[in-house]
């Protein structure tokens, strides 16, 4: 069992693939979730799945909750940080973002449209939710885990990817800079960077591609998205209570 027991948990992107899996262990470990999606029914689900209510609204107190938002938009992330507050009377004191989306597209032919939206979900999101998390925790004197998803494509680029590479670097230039400067108040902040991971973001990648892809990871197959929520985990319990500023690798050895 890892030391996470009275922690609560803010989950972005927790109605599906990774968030959704990060939900169940955070839980499974002992912590209160507070699942956030964009899809408010995805993530009612997730909470159902939890065996909580399934909406914030009427939640007993220190039962998991359902919250919607928009994290690439300032007003929906700061109403969040509220609500999630007023619901549990006091701030997450683990932030797993993981909500993220895909805009593929050549750099050639890529739309400026097509690079806006990918940077406002996966970058502007995390920086929203990153900052208005350490704002609550700062403000309550209250220590934390903040832990960005990023990606292996931040580092090493992806065909049809400039936007999303770009955004997931960015990721991990982000928690480093949070980690030195929120060190000090009891805040670690670590990314982890998952390769690929059988959810419904990969499911649209065409099999050709991912037969190729497997074929170049070391242990051999696609990872799960539990795969990933053991490692944030980890990352989100006092276990790796000397970890901060890291960016780990879930890639089963690809690109190493
Ligand atoms: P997914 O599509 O299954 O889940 C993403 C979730 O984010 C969805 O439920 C979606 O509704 C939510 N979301 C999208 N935009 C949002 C917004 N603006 N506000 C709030 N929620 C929003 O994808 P996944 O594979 O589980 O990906 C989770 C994270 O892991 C993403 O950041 C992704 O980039 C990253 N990642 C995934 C893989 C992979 O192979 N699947 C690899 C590396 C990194």
């Amino acid at each position: 069992q890892l030391r996470l027991r009275f922690a609560l948990a803010l989950v972005t992107g927790a109605g599906s693939g990774i968030g959704r899996a990060v939900g169940v262990r955070l839980a499974a470990e002992g912590a209160t979730v507070a699942a956030c999606d964009l899809d408010g029914a995805a993530a009612r689900e997730t909470v159902r799945l939890l065996g909580g209510p399934g909406s914030h609204e009427g939640a007993p107190r220190g039962a998991h909750a359902a919250f919607q938002a928009d994290v690439s938009e300032a007003g929906a992330v700061r109403r969040l940080l509220d609500q999630v507050q007023a619901c549990f009377s006091r701030p997450p004191s683990v932030v797993v973002s993981c909500a993220g989306i895909t805009r593929d597209e050549f750099l050639l032919h890529m739309s400026e449209d097509d690079w806006d939206k990918v940077i406002a979900v996966n970058l502007k999101g995390i920086f929203l939710v990153t900052q208005a998390a350490a704002q609550a925790l700062v403000s309550s004197g209250c220590p934390g885990s903040i832990i960005n998803i990023s990606s292996i494509v931040g580092k090493v680029g992806n065909v049809g990817q400039t936007n999303y590479a770009a955004s997931k670097a960015g990721v991990v230039g982000l928690t480093q800079t949070a980690a030195r400067e929120l060190g000090r108040h009891g805040i670690r902040c670590n990314s982890v960077l998952p390769g690929f991971i059988k959810t419904p973001m990969t499911q649209k990648v065409p099999q050709k591609v991912l037969d190729k892809v497997t074929g170049m990871i070391p242990v051999g197959h696609m990872g799960d998205p539990e795969d990933v929520a053991d490692v944030v985990a980890f990352l989100a319990s006092e276990d790796s209570g000397y970890i901060t500023g890291a960016s780990v690798e879930v890639t089963g050895g690809l690109f190493m």
